[in-house]
């Protein structure tokens, strides 16, 4: 078993595609879990009112749970909403409550409304730090929307990681993702990069899957990892028992392509950062 490297500082991903169902919870939850399992130290930030990752990863998330709600509109500490996954010990969930589908119109009206995840993330990262209990990678997974609350998420990240379904209209779309991300780095966040692409229900059957991951890893060398997600009958049966794939079917296909896309984003991080 290879070992993967630890980061020199905390890497902040979000996980964002404004198309729903093209596998981004999945996908956060995932190589959380895959990152977790090589001991390193994980927070997953939930930022879609369905709460998804939150049922995925095992996280209470009914509405009298303290959540990123309370956070973002609120002002509560962060440590104070964050809950521990059951499966892996290095893996903890700030969870989601329905709550959140009103915070979009909420924080139109609050001051640094852009910033407001970034700062509380800032502070408990700080906090972190400061206890040697330093968090390796912090993976938010975005609503299926380009509002305020994914706005949010771009600000408090540095990398952000873009699933791409391996279907007809994968492409569409895109150009309006990149577009605002561009807006963020002018606006609001120099530092955020689009450092990842992963392939994502992808079926080598198919003409149309092929042809769709050629043309992404044609358009994006440098950032589509080379391990493509398969479409897999696990994968989408892990959520129903409150699991990621990783734990529910560590030998499937599905298991072992999220192992090698975790291990791919953990090496590319080593190799830019030094
Ligand atoms: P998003 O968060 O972008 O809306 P999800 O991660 O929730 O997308 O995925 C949408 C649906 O597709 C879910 O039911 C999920 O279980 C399923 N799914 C995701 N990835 C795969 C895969 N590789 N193979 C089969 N089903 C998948
Ligand atoms: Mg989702």
């Amino acid at each position: 078993t290879t070992t993967f490297p630890r980061p020199e500082s905390t890497r902040i991903f979000t996980v964002a595609n404004q198309k729903g169902g093209v596998g981004k919870t999945t996908t956060a939850v995932n190589i959380a879990a895959a990152l977790a399992n090589q001991g390193l130290s994980i927070l997953v930030i939930d930022i879609d009112p369905q709460g998804n990752a939150s049922t995925a990863l095992g996280i209470e998330h009914s509405t009298d749970v303290n959540s990123i709600y309370d956070v973002l509109i609120d002002e509560m500490p962060m440590a104070e909403a964050v809950a521990q996954c059951p499966d892996f010990d290095h893996l903890q969930v700030v969870p989601a409550t329905i709550d959140l589908a009103g915070a979009e119109i909420e924080l139109v009206s609050l001051v640094a409304r852009e910033r407001r995840l970034h700062n509380a993330l800032a502070d408990y990262l700080r906090e972190r730090d400061g206890a040697g209990d330093r968090v390796d990678y912090v993976i938010i997974d975005c609503p299926p929307s380009l509002g305020l609350l994914t706005v949010n998420a771009f600000v408090a990240a540095n990398e952000v990681l873009i699933p791409i379904q391996c279907e007809y209209y994968a492409l569409e779309g895109l150009s309006q993702l990149l577009n605002n991300i561009q807006l963020i780095q002018k606006h609001l966040n120099p530092a955020l990069s689009v450092s990842t692409i992963l392939l994502t229900m992808f079926d080598g059957r198919t003409n149309l899957s092929s042809q769709v991951a050629e043309d992404v890893r044609a358009h994006f060398p440098q950032e589509v990892l080379n391990v493509a997600i398969p479409r897999s009958v696990r994968i989408s049966e892990a959520p129903s028992y409150r699991q990621t794939v990783i734990t529910y079917e560590p030998n499937s296909s599905g298991a072992l392509s999220y192992r090698e896309a975790a291990e791919e984003i953990a090496h590319r991080g080593a190799q830019r950062n030094g």
